[in-house]
């Protein structure tokens, strides 16, 4: 075990697909016997563009912890807490507020990519907490000493702003707190059932991890093919085809070897094709589904992990912010 922490998280919004699965719980599995690893659910963040919905964020932290856990996150190994339980990370935000301008924040990429996607819910005008969620993101990393930031290239700008702050913080008041540094996830961005390069329930075009055989089944049958093939015997082309994409994320390479060259031959259906996918896939999925329904019948398990991560995560925060306020002359 390295002696770095990692401080990662998610907006509890909703459940959590094959996408995510691939793109960043695989690597944090990964992580988590490497690094001390804290994972935050940002319930806080979360109302930054659900504000309107508290029940849906409430509904959904549970719900994502039981993604967590069934997707292989050992709270034995990882820290799980909840964001608004930690009333220091909100402290912080304050102080930092003054460390950052309204300018800079509005030169943000990501910040400007995700205003510009919330048109529906902002219309021309921003409210101050989405604009200055990046603030907020730096001060859950920095609260609990967070070095190592797991993130895709999207999130680089938010890094590189928590790592301004800390710069201007330290050079300000002291030496006091670490600056993170962002770990490139080296997993994939999965694209949608129908080709599209996101996946999200907006779209209808992910599998997620709670999904029922039936559904997984459903939704492959309706995954987008070849459309230039019409018969059987037609010669397709995998390359285009999502089925073909899937069998490889979910299908052993031999059987990817077979389909591909059947495909090419015209020798192999589609709706065969797709039924051994749905198959593959749910078998590839059961674990974590048989996990999540136990989780789902003995929530005080769940709430237990919550109760503990918590209890340590605002621990090390107290430590954090003893040292924050000495430095800005705050201790009284
Ligand atoms: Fe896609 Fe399989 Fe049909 Fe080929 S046979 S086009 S790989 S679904």
């Amino acid at each position: 075990m390295e002696n770095k922490r990692i401080v990662t998280g998610d907006r509890p919004t909703g459940r959590l697909h094959i996408g995510h699965y691939f793109g960043s719980l695989v690597n944090r599995v990964k992580l988590q016997d490497k690094y001390e690893t804290y994972i935050l659910v940002a319930d806080v963040q979360a109302l930054t563009d659900n504000f309107n919905n508290p029940e849906k964020v409430r509904k959904n932290v549970r719900e994502l912890v039981i993604d967590y856990l069934s997707c292989g996150i050992d709270p034995k190994k990882s820290t799980i807490y909840i964001q608004s339980m930690i009333p220091e990370t909100a402290e912080l935000t304050v102080f930092y507020s003054n460390l950052v301008t309204i300018a800079r924040l509005q030169r943000n990429p990501t910040v400007k990519t995700e205003i510009a996607q919330k048109k529906e819910l902002f219309g021309e005008s921003v409210t101050y907490g989405f604009l200055g969620y990046p603030v907020s993101q730096a001060a859950d990393i920095t609260v609990l000493d967070g070095e190592i930031v797991p993130a895709g290239e999207d999130q680089e700008p938010l890094i590189e702003q928590c790592r301004e702050i800390v710069r201007k913080f330290n050079s300000i008041y002291g030496e006091v707190l670490k600056e993170p540094q962002i770990y490139l996830s080296e997993n994939k961005r999965i694209k949608g059932l129908d080709g599209n390069d996101k996946m999200g329930k907006s779209l209808g075009n992910a599998i997620y991890i709670s999904d029922s055989p039936e559904e997984i089944t459903k939704k492959i049958m309706g995954a987008v093919t070849d459309p230039a093939r019409i018969k059987k015997d037609d010669p397709g082309n995998p390359d285009i085809c999502m089925v073909s994409y899937y069998h490889k994320l979910f299908s052993s390479e031999d059987e990817c070897k077979t389909i591909c060259e059947e495909c090419k031959a015209g020798k192999r259906g589609c709706v065969a094709c797709k039924k051994q996918l749905a198959k593959n896939t749910i078998e590839f999925l059961r674990p974590m589904r048989e996990k999540r329904e136990y989780l789902e019948a003995h929530p005080e398990i769940v709430d237990e992990i919550l109760k503990e991560g918590t209890a340590k995560a605002k621990k090390e925060a107290e430590k954090t912010m003893k040292k924050v306020k000495k430095a800005m002359k705050l201790g009284y």
